[in-house]
C-alpha cells in the first residue's frame, strides 16, 4: 500500500453499488474512473455501462487490473493530473473514489473539462468545504468556486472502516453536475476567481479592510457590504463585488 498515493481501497461492495445506481450508468455512457485501484468499482462500472476509461499511476496495479476486467474498460497507466482528456475518447461521467490528496486539483480539471454527472468519494472534511454555505465554519473559496460551476450534493457518508488499510476519517459519495450556465453573471471570471481566493486569505477581516490592503482600493458605496466578512457574503454577493471592482480598474463608470 502506498499512502501517498492515496491508497486506501474499498471493500464492501454495496457502496460500490450505490455509488453506479446514484450515476445512473448504462451502456450510452463513456465513464472515467480515477484510481480503480484493485477494481471493485471498475468492474461494476463495466456490466453497466458502453465504455470505461480508468486511469491509474500504479503500474503494479495496471498489472493486476490487466488479468480481470473486461474488454470495455479501457486502462490507462498515468497521473491523472497530467493525462490530456482531450486524447481520450470523450466521456460524459465521472464515478471514482478518488485519491484523496488531488481531490482539488482533479475537481477543477473535470469542472474545466465538462461532463454531464459525476458521482465522486472525498474524505468528509474536503466534502464539506464543497458544500458549505456562507455563514458555516467550513464556507471557503473552495466552496464558492465550486458552487459556481456545479450543483454539489452529499449523497451519504461512508464510514472509515468500509476501506483498507482504515484511513483516519469518513468519506462521503458526493454528486457533482456541472452547471449549464453560471448562476450569476461575472464581468471578468478570472478577476472574481482571484477576489475570491485573496479575499478568504483573510476571512476574518471587513471587506473594506480587505480591498485596501489587497487591491489598493476603496469603496465609498454603502450597499456594497462593506462592514460585512466574505465568510458571510454569498457567492452571488462575492461576484458583485468582483464586478465593482472589474469597473474602478477598467474606470468604467458606476453611476
Ligand atoms: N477505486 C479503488 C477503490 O475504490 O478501492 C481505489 C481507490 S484509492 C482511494 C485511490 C486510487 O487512485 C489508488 O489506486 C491510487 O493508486 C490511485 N491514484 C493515486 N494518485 C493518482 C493519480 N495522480 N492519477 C491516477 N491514479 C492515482
Amino acid at each position: 500500500m502506498k499512502s501517498k498515493l492515496g491508497q486506501n481501497f474499498l471493500i464492501d461492495k454495496k457502496v460500490a453499488e450505490r455509488e453506479v445506481q446514484h450515476a445512473n450508468v448504462n451502456r450510452d455512457d463513456v465513464v472515467l474512473e480515477i484510481g480503480p485501484g484493485r477494481g471493485i468499482l471498475t468492474k461494476l462500472l463495466a456490466e453497466k455501462a458502453g465504455k470505461v476509461l480508468a486511469v491509474e499511476i500504479d503500474e503494479k496495479l495496471i498489472q493486476l487490473l490487466k488479468k480481470f476486467l473486461p474488454k470495455n474498460v479501457e486502462l490507462i497507466h498515468g497521473d491523472v493530473l497530467k493525462v490530456d482528456f482531450e486524447t481520450l475518447p470523450r466521456f460524459n461521467k465521472v464515478v471514482s473514489n478518488l485519491p484523496f490528496q488531488i481531490s482539488s486539483p482533479v475537481t477543477f480539471k473535470l469542472l474545466n473539462y465538462g461532463f454531464d454527472l459525476a458521482v465522486l468519494v472525498y474524505q468528509k472534511e474536503f466534502a464539506d468545504r464543497l458544500v458549505a454555505k456562507p455563514g458555516d465554519k467550513n464556507y471557503s473559496r473552495l466552496s464558492v468556486h465550486v458552487y459556481y460551476k456545479a450543483d454539489c450534493k452529499v449523497l451519504e457518508v461512508i464510514p472509515k472502516t468500509c476501506f483498507e488499510p482504515e484511513p483516519k476519517v469518513d468519506s462521503c459519495m458526493v454528486k457533482l453536475i456541472p452547471r449549464k450556465n453560471p448562476p450569476f453573471h461575472v464581468w471578468d471570471e478570472d478577476l472574481f476567481l482571484d477576489v475570491t481566493r485573496k479575499l478568504f486569505i483573510h476571512r476574518r477581516k471587513k471587506i473594506r479592510t480587505s480591498l485596501i490592503k489587497l487591491f489598493d482600493i476603496d469603496i465609498e458605496d454603502g450597499i456594497l457590504y462593506m462592514d460585512r466578512r466574505v465568510e458571510e457574503l454569498s457567492p452571488e454577493e462575492i461576484g458583485e463585488l468582483s464586478n465593482v471592482l472589474y469597473r474602478k480598474t477598467k474606470n468604467i463608470d458606476m453611476s
